[in-house]
């Protein structure tokens, strides 16, 4: 073994993309800088593995891209370095100015699910208790939106109840709307550990690598999950095999009951393209009488105009089933980034922080005596979505925008709207780890930040694990810490007296955990991020009062929801109808996803490493059915034009028939993508519905 190889120590940190949560082993040399890693074996959540993501984990921080030094945009537009003192006057006598001329609605931030839970609130409490303003989302808008609503509608917490122990003891695992080979690959090597020899079903119109691993796959047509959902309630209820103990824990069940009169296989055969044999076949695999049976869904269901009613679909199917608060059971969301869990507890982006929600004065009451912040600081109007952030840029009533650790000139949908947003805004400022970024490029102020690997702080993964990660390289140039830039804004802005407390991630992590005290997410029973680690990671609820011994667990294991009535609600409307559908000039039904385990979100750090980009085409490629191709006398990479109502882009044909005839698919690591991508959303949520709009495809 080469020397430079040889480590002279280890140290665990959680990994810092997917939500999984893999532990990996960090190899340090003498100085304590990470020269390589390894994924740690121990740990209950990867067990030994990682995707490719992790293993080049460390790949990005070397990027030449890396933002070294805060820049400034001058008169003559360009960018140019200056340092932090410069930096931070810029970004107060902006902000302010506007806030005084337009008040305190008039600045938002726009943050992520990517950085530690420490780093989110700060970025929360400092902007609404601190500065003084109200308006703030996080990408995690796009991604889980949707999940976090279902349950707390549903639960009266936002409470994924299971653990990732549940998919090697269920006998049916449905994954709906999931693509778990390659979007979370680890957790799809839990599912093969399974020795029950378990059903696998897929419900997905494309034909997705786990589809075609499983046993079943429901080809069912795009967005008729919610109306095949319905049907198989519709069956299971018509046919007795319902749990009674199970509906005694509920409340809605009559009104229900008498809402799937309407959904009987044959009346939404149409609308899923699917038979009624097909349906009813379903219907009793997934009640079948002893077996254990377990939903999940990630970003098929969550980025949909209705997809907090698919996603309580599934609650109600395993309330109504009886297969919830056992093992092997649950209606379960996987979530997409590292941290989004944590940003659904802690981002106070949501109008909450710790569990608390601004809108409860009681709530409010507690966070202020909690952080030590006077009363009067916490807003009890609720934050603007972000969707309506940005439509309030686009109207000119959002003048400023500070946008961390996200890239929304490239995610956000109908992305061709943001640049006649960026023409309306006054100031943008940009923190973020690379100056490259489409949204960097945008910026006014860029505030290099540091990355992954560079600080220390908490992510929450799916199954509700708090996990911790090391500082192991220094930031380059003068990059700091998320962390010590909310410090250095706090000073700069004159409200640092406020977080006197705050002075470190540790110290912050024990602020937040005091303020879980008697919520459902209390983790009062952590002492430390030293205890975390000693656990193998910590699955919230963690009460000093009633430390869990057990942390392979699920949540409702006592038939007690979060309800005041402590019963879970059954949840439904009638499915909507699309928000664009297919029409003689707009002909292909457009479906986006992932594409790839080896690239995440829009690149901007899985691109920056040689490994990961050979394993992924650079360029964008769209998949098309053999019978459309032939049709279209289309080739194997030949250029095509995609075009919708609202844009277009180029892409080489790949034909393959993983998606039906008439239907397309465009991986979304592209930044083009989301030219076409139609700007509507869940009523309940606001996540936007990225899965299915109307385009035209001709030959280049
Ligand atoms: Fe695990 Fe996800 Fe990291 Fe891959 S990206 S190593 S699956 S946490």
């Amino acid at each position: 073994v080469p020397k430079r190889l040889i480590p002279a120590s280890t140290v665990t940190s959680i990994c810092g993309y997917c939500a999984t949560g893999c532990q990996l082993k960090l190899h340090l040399d003498e100085h304590g800088r990470a020269i390589n890693l390894t994924p740690q074996a121990g740990y209950p959540v990867n067990l030994g593995m990682a995707c490719p993501k992790g293993w080049q984990a460390l790949d990005p921080l070397d990027s030449p891209d890396r933002a070294t030094t805060p820049l400034l945009r001058n008169e003559a537009g360009e960018k140019v370095p200056v340092g932090w003192a410069e930096a931070m006057e810029a970004f107060v006598t902006r902000f302010k100015d506007i806030k005084e001329k337009h008040g305190r609605e008039s600045v938002a931030f726009l943050s992520t699910g990517q950085i530690p839970f420490e780093e989110m609130a700060f970025l929360g409490c400092l902007f609404k208790f601190g500065m003084g303003f109200i308006h703030g989302d996080a990408n995690t808008r796009q991604c889980m939106a949707t999940a976090a609503t279902a349950y707390k509608q549903s639960f009266g917490f936002d409470a994924p109840p299971y653990s990732y122990a549940d998919f090697e003891e269920s006998d049916v695992i449905v994954l709906v709307g999931s693509n778990l080979c390659i979007a979370h690959p680890i957790l799809w090597q839990r599912v093969m550990r399974n020795q029950r020899n378990p059903k696998i079903i897929v419900i997905d119109p494309r034909a997705t690598e786990t589809a075609q691993a499983a046993t079943q796959h429901v080809n069912l047509k795009p967005k008729g999950d919610l109306a095949l959902l319905y049907a198989l309630a519709h069956c299971i209820v018509r046919d007795g095999r319902t749990d009674a103990e199970s509906i005694r824990r509920t409340e809605g069940y009559d009104d229900f009951v008498a809402f799937l009169l309407d959904y009987s296989p044959a009346a939404v055969s149409d609308r899923t393209g699917l038979s009624v044999e097909e349906i009813e076949a379903l219907a009793r695999t997934v009640s079948e009488p002893g077996k254990r049976v377990s939903w999940w869904w990630t970003m098929g269901v969550n980025q949909s105009y209705e997809g907090v009613r698919a996603a309580q679909a599934m609650i109600n199917l395993a309330l109504i089933t009886g297969n919830i608060g056992k093992p092997g059971t649950g209606a379960n969301s996987i979530t997409g980034q590292c941290n989004a869990m944590g940003s659904r507890l802690f981002s106070n982006t949501t109008s909450m922080v710790g569990g608390h929600e601004f809108a409860y004065e009681d709530h409010r009451e507690k966070v202020a005596t909690g952080l030590g912040i006077p009363l009067e600081n916490i807003p009890s109007d609720s934050s603007l979505a972000y969707d309506q952030i940005l439509a309030a840029a686009e109207e000119g009533k959002i003048k400023g925008l500070w946008i961390v650790a996200t890239n929304p000139f490239h995610s956000w949908i109908d992305s061709g709207r943001l640049a006649a947003m960026r023409e309306k805004l006054e100031f943008i400022v940009v923190q973020d780890m690379f100056h490259t970024t489409e949204s960097a490029l945008a910026a006014d102020l860029v505030l290099p930040s540091a990355a992954w690997g560079e600080k220390d702080g908490c992510f929450i993964n799916s199954e509700r694990r708090i996990g911790t990660l090391k500082k192991v390289r220094e930031a380059p140039g003068v990059a700091l810490s998320d962390f010590r830039i909310f410090r250095l804004i706090a000073r700069a802005w004159g409200c640092d007296e406020l977080f006197g407390q705050w002075t470190d991630p540790e110290a912050a992590f024990r602020l937040l955990r005091d303020l879980t005290k008697d919520r459902p997410c209390d983790i009062t029973g952590l002492e430390g991020y030293e205890m975390i680690d000693r656990l193998g990671g910590a699955q919230w609820p963690y009460p000093a009062a009633n430390p869990p011994v057990d942390q392979e667990r699920r949540l409702f294991e006592d038939g007690n929801y979060y309800t005041p009535s402590g019963k879970a609600k059954l949840l439904f409307s009638p499915p909507a109808e699309l928000p664009e559908n297919t029409d003689s000039a707009y002909p292909f039904m457009l479906l986006t996803g992932r594409g790839t385990s080896s690239q995440w979100h829009t690149q901007s750090r899985t691109a920056k490493s040689d490994i990961l980009r050979k394993l992924y085409p650079q360029d964008a490629y769209i998949e098309i059915h053999p019978a459309d191709a032939a049709r279209l006398r289309l080739k194997e990479n030949d250029m095509v034009t995609v075009r919708s109502r609202r844009g277009e882009m180029q892409a080489s044909v790949y034909i393959a028939p993983t998606v039906q005839p008439g239907q397309l698919f465009l991986p979304m690591h592209y930044p083009e993508v989301n030219r076409l991508t139609h700007s509507s959303f869940d009523p309940h949520s606001r996540q936007p519905n990225y899965k299915a709009c109307a385009v035209a495809l001709a030959k280049s």
